[in-house]
């Protein structure tokens, strides 16, 4: 009865951390936003989330930026819509 109850508790716990991991990001990346704190600190936030977008047409390539979808930017060069590099690379 013991050993059962033990178990089951860890399984609990296992979620429970789960949880409050994905809780935590979203609270870590939206309190970011939210506070707009050091300007500096943009530059080295885009670098860590963002990657490149890439136009598929003509190859050209744009630092991602934080909360601008690549779908969204037209390539300066020729006009197509850009996308991640990473879904190119795929
Ligand atoms: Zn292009």
């Amino acid at each position: 009865m013991n050993i059962c109850s033990l178990s089951l508790r860890s399984d609990l716990l296992i979620k429970y951390f789960k949880l409050k991991n994905k809780i935590m990001s979203i609270l870590g990346s939206g309190k970011g936003l939210g506070l707009g704190g050091g300007r500096g600190r943009n530059k080295g936030g885009a670098f860590g989330v963002g990657g490149y977008c890439v136009c598929a047409k003509c190859g050209e390539k744009l630092p991602h930026q934080q909360g601008i979808k690549c779908t969204t930017i037209k390539c300066p060069a020729c006009g197509t819509t850009m996308i991640r590099e990473e879904l190119l690379k795929k």
